[in-house]
């Protein structure tokens, strides 16, 4: 069966890049009725934080990626690591080597003057132990092959070759014992039962080494799949100038987990020309062949159509929820916003947009009124609302179609257009020029409260 896993390091939020990796991997695990497992690559002690950590699986979480059992740590599995290359050294695969970094460093310099690419020449490879000079402190090396080619067969880049001899001898265990991070990786990787490593293709020249250390392992080596990064919309490398990176940034700014995923998804993968791709038909569809091979720019654009899709197709009380969670709002002013819903999500991108739309329903009288509510509420307007008022307070029901028609008929016995009553109630029911249909907030508004707004401005 097919297990996948993301690996991250905990030194940050969780990138967007670094959760599309992680989509990529749970979409193919489910696709596949496999396992999606998660690594902690948290090595890197200095760099390495408890907070990055519950950052990341906080994301995952909201993202909606669960995964197969705990979450491994790296660094609790170092003494497994260094086991492992003790065995490659006593299988001949791996050596000790005892150059000084003095010696080292002369080594480099002469390559340099020499212009030849620096790499460690394999000066112990064929050494006795024996010939260790005092105090200083090995590392281990792997006994990497010298001729020949390493050839990676990647899912998404294709066939990709190094020569050998272009590769030294990495260092797996250093002088103090602890791992290297290609040792780390390639060790939890099989520990794992990894059988497919989908990952962003920065990664794609360490895959050659990695092969390398499988082989010498005697262990099969995973199926490699290297995404192409994500790039600005400006078509470079992201980075902080083109804007939020971080998944709770993006939930910060009023998007959607479903959005976000189904954005995500199409930010190098494709079905044909679908946009808007459910999670249900993502899991049906998703194979490693629709990965595409150049980088995917980011467009702020596309994410705001595809969050405003969710949000209308949105149960209104979990929107309901998401934005009046937290704030002070009395049930029957959260009933409002539940009622209005409907009409509310319909305008919005972004919950942060809906959340602000919805100060229509929870403000308290009197309102305040913006400058365009306010030019609309001439004297003229007002005296017209004052005879509306009269007319709404008379109706038997106070449903939003009834106070259509009888606004209507009441523009059209004062020889108005609707408009010329319409707007000015619109103003003085919201505050503002904008807002869902004017009938539809007087209705959810209710009889009384519908009235005192009006009667506070014409009164
Ligand atoms: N920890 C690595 C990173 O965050 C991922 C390594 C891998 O997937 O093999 O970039």
């Amino acid at each position: 069966t097919i297990v996948t896993r993301f690996a991250p390091s905990p030194t940050g939020f969780l990138h967007i890049g670094g959760a599309r990796t992680a989509l990529f991997n749970w979409l193919f695990a489910k696709h596949t009725g496999g396992t999606f497992l998660l690594r902690i690559e948290d090595t890197d002690r200095a760099r390495s934080t408890q907070a990055a950590v519950d950052a990341i699986l906080a994301g995952l979480q909201w993202l909606g990626l669960d995964w197969d059992g705990d979450a491994i740590s790296q660094f609790e599995r170092r003494e497994r690591h260094a086991q492992v290359a003790h065995e490659l050294v006593d299988k001949g695969m791996a050596y000790r080597c005892f150059a000084s970094q003095d010696e080292l460093e002369v080594m480099r310099t002469e390559q340099k003057e020499k212009g030849l690419p620096l790499r460690y020449d394999g000066r112990w490879r064929d050494r006795s132990p024996s010939e260790a000079p005092a105090g200083v402190e090995p590392v281990i090396r792997l006994k990497a092959p010298t001729e020949g080619e390493t050839v990676i067969d990647d899912a998404v880049q294709g066939r990709v070759t190094v020569a050998n001899a272009q590769l030294d001898d990495m260092v797996l265990l250093r002088s103090d014992g602890t791992p290297t991070y290609m040792l780390s990786v390639v060790v939890d990787d099989h520990d794992m039962g990894v059988t497919h490593v989908i990952r962003g293709d920065d990664h794609l020249t360490n895959a050659f080494r990695q092969t390398q250390l499988y082989r010498a392992c005697g262990w099969d080596v995973p199926v490699f799949a290297h995404i192409p990064l994500i790039h600005g919309p400006d078509g470079a490398k992201l980075s902080k100038r083109h804007g939020a990176q971080g998944v709770e940034e993006y939930r910060d700014m009023g998007y959607l987990p479903d959005a976000l995923r189904n954005y995500l998804l199409r930010l190098g993968w494709s079905h044909g020309d679908d946009e808007i791709i459910s999670t249900e038909q993502a899991i049906a569809w998703f194979e490693l062949s629709g990965i595409g091979r150049s980088p995917s720019r980011l467009d702020f654009t596309k994410l705001d159509n595809l969050n405003g899709h969710y949000l209308r197709a949105s149960d209104d009380a979990y929107l309901t929820e998401l934005v009046t969670a937290g704030k002070s709002l009395t049930p029957a002013q959260v009933a409002r916003v539940r009622a209005g819903m409907n009409g509310l999500k319909q305008r919005a991108k972004t919950v942060v947009e809906l959340a602000s739309a919805m100060g229509v329903y929870t403000q308290e009288r009197p309102l305040a009124f913006d400058d365009k509510a306010r030019a609309a509420l001439t004297d003229d307007a007002k005296s017209l609302l004052r005879d509306l008022h009269a007319a709404f307070a008379s109706l038997p029901s106070f449903e939003a179609s009834q106070l259509e028609e009888t606004t209507r008929t009441f523009a059209e016995a004062r020889g108005v257009k609707l408009g010329a009553v319409a707007q000015p109630l619109r103003a003085a029911l919201t505050g503002t020029s904008v807002s869902p249909p004017v009938f539809e907030v007087a209705g959810v508004l209710g009889r009384d409260e519908t009235l005192a707004r009006l009667a506070d401005v014409a009164g």
